[in-house]
């Protein structure tokens, strides 16, 4: 008897996190639509499933209806790094915002399950530590991460109300900090950008004194919560913290980087961001306990896999410079 392929939605499919989280649905078997605006996502990064019987990619904004015929929704459509979510921070909001009615009401007339690619931005500058999901959050409503905080914040009062008034299949994860091969050279965050300034023998940029911490997950084990949270029995619909517990300051990243690339960059100051949080790291107890989730990719270990990913997209940009090619951005 031949099965029936899920059908899947991944919005924002063609970022950093969506790709790999197509990707990883194409190999278990799904049939995956990935929609995008290419605001921060590439083409690049969905080439490898271009052309394969089980992937099909569509170029449209979440911010307008979306008529489409799916079983499951990923909503991950959202510029994610201070720099890009800055850049049009009226466009952030009406990404999480409009952006969320549009894909709950395309569940709610499928009666689809959804998963809403929530953030650890959701606690703000967080007055307790670690963070668990009960932490109610301290986030600057007029400030400039307002825009993707606040959109956030509002996309999770959207799904609960929706399951509430509609009794839908909704899932909420809170994703912490999470690194890995084909963030965007450019976005700003802070391991890419270490690891291009170190591949690039350039000064290394530590915002502030570098004490503020941050927990980095590899993308492969936030795949892994994803999918589990999406598998879970419908009772379980978060909000779940996602994220990798091991507290590292920016300024240890900064070392970490260095000693990993072998590079003689020098670390160079620059004054801390507005808002930028002092403290974060998950707690992952609900995680561990209900999914049975936790990350297994050490520190280490992953940044040695990005470097690797950076070095060689360095590499080909320059043969490409050489060669007169035209690079993407
Ligand atoms: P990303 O910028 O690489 O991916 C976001 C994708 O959404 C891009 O492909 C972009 O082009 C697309 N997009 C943006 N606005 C859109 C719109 N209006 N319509 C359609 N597509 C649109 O970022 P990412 O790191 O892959 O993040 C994915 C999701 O996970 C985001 O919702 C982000 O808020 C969330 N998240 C990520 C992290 C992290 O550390 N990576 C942490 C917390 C939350
Ligand atoms: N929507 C969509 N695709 C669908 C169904 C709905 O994009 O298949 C959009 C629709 O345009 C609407 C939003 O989702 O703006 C919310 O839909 P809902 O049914 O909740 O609200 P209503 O249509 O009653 O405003
Ligand atoms: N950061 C830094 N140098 C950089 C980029 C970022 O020191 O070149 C710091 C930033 O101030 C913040 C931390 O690294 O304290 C994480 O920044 P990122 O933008 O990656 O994510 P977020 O602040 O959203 O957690």
């Amino acid at each position: 008897m031949s099965v029936v392929a899920k059908r899947v939605l991944v919005t924002g499919g063609a970022g950093f996190l969506g790709s790999h989280l197509c990707e990883r649905l194409v190999a278990q078997g799904d049939d995956v639509l990935c929609v995008d605006n290419y605001f921060t996502g590439r083409k690049d990064n969905v080439a490898g499933l271009l052309g394969t019987p089980h992937f099909e990619a569509l170029r449209h904004d979440i911010t307008h209806p979306l008529f489409v015929e799916v079983d499951e929704i990923y909503n991950l459509a959202c510029p994610a790094s201070p720099i890009h979510y800055q850049f049009d921070p009226v466009q952030t909001t009406k990404t999480s915002v409009i952006g969320a009615i549009n894909m709950l009401g395309l569940a709610k007339r499928l009666k689809a399950k959804i998963l809403q690619a929530s953030t650890s931005e959701v606690y703000g500058d967080p007055g307790v530590h670690p963070q668990p999901e009960s932490y109610r959050g301290n986030v600057n409503p007029i400030g400039p991460r307002g825009c993707y905080d606040e959109g956030k914040r509002c996309a999770e009062t959207l799904f609960f109300d929706y399951f509430r008034q509609h009794q839908m299949r909704i899932r909420v994860a809170r994703i912490f900090n999470t690194y890995g091969p084909r963030m965007h050279p450019n976005d700003g965050r802070v391991v890419s950008n270490f690891i291009v300034q170190a591949l690039q023998g350039a000064p290394i940029t530590l915002y502030g004194d570098g004490s503020q911490t941050r927990a980095f997950c590899f993308v492969d084990d936030l795949i892994d919560g994803f999918v589990r949270l999406m598998a879970a029995p419908d009772h379980l619909t978060g909000p779940i913290n996602l994220g990798n517990p091991q507290e590292t300051s920016v300024a240890e990243l900064a070392e970490l980087v260095i000693a990993l690339t072998g590079s003689r960059s020098v670390i160079t100051r620059r004054p801390l961001p507005v808002d930028d949080p002092v403290q974060r790291c998950p707690d992952i107890t609900l995680a561990t306990k209900l999914l049975g989730w936790r990350p297994t990719t050490p520190l280490k270990d992953g940044l040695t896999r990005t470097i690797a990913y950076f070095d060689q997209l360095l590499s080909q940009r320059r043969e490409d410079a050489e060669a007169g090619a035209p690079i993407a951005v």
